[in-house]
C-alpha cells in the first residue's frame, strides 16, 4: 500500500534525513521525500499498521530534525 502526506520541512537537507529516517522505520518498505512538493510518499509492507508506523515514522523524523512536521 502506498500513500502520500504533506510534510513541512524547512530544507532539502533535512528533507533527505527525514527520508533516510522513514526508510529506516519498521513496517516501511520504502519512503520518499519530494521537497519541492513538501511531499512524503511512503509505501508500507504488507499487514503494517499504517497509522502506528506513521507515528513511529514522525518520531525518527523528529529525531532527525525536530522542526520537520508530517500531516496525517
Ligand atoms: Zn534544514
Amino acid at each position: 500500500m502506498k500513500k502520500s502526506y504533506k510534510i513541512e520541512v524547512d530544507c532539502a537537507n533535512c528533507a533527505n534525513k527525514m527520508e533516510l529516517a522513514a526508510k529506516k522505520t519498521e513496517g516501511v518498505k520504502d519512503a520518499t521525500v519530494n521537497f519541492m512538493a513538501l511531499k512524503m510518499n511512503v509505501e508500507f509492507e504488507e499487514g503494517a499498521d499504517v497509522k502506528a508506523v506513521m507515528q513511529n515514522v514522525l518520531k525518527a523524523c523528529k529525531k532527525v530534525e525536530s522542526d520537520c512536521e508530517i500531516f496525517f
